[in-house]
C-alpha cells in the first residue's frame, strides 16, 4: 500500500497542485492579482489540467462578456456625432446631386 500519486485532480490526473486550491484563485489568476509565483503554479496547473482550463475558460469568457456589456455604454456620445455627421454627409450629398 503506497500512496504512488499526489493530490490528484478530476482529470484523475496527479498535480503538484490541488484542483480545488487552482479554482479558488483562479479569479485572482484572471485578473492578474497573484504574487508571481503562485500565477506561476496556476498556470502549470491549467496546462496540464483539462477540467481546471475548461472552468477557467468559462470564468474568463464570462469576465470578458461582463466588461464588454459595461464599456458599450461609455461611447454613445461618440455614436451620437457619428451618426449625426453620416446625416450631414448624406445632406450635402444629395444637395450636390440636386446641383
Ligand atoms: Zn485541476
Amino acid at each position: 500500500m503506497t500512496p504512488s500519486t499526489g493530490p490528484g485532480g478530476p482529470c484523475g490526473a496527479p498535480h503538484d497542485t490541488d484542483c480545488s486550491e487552482v479554482l479558488e484563485r483562479v479569479f485572482f489568476f484572471i485578473d492578474n492579482e497573484l504574487p508571481t509565483a503562485d500565477f506561476a503554479q496556476i498556470q502549470a496547473h491549467l496546462d496540464e489540467c483539462g477540467p481546471c482550463l475548461q472552468k477557467y475558460d468559462l470564468e474568463r469568457t464570462v469576465k470578458t462578456l461582463v466588461q464588454r456589456s459595461c464599456a458599450e455604454r461609455a461611447p454613445q456620445g461618440l455614436r451620437d456625432k457619428v451618426l449625426l455627421r453620416i446625416r450631414q454627409v448624406q445632406v450635402e450629398i444629395t444637395e450636390t446631386r440636386l446641383d
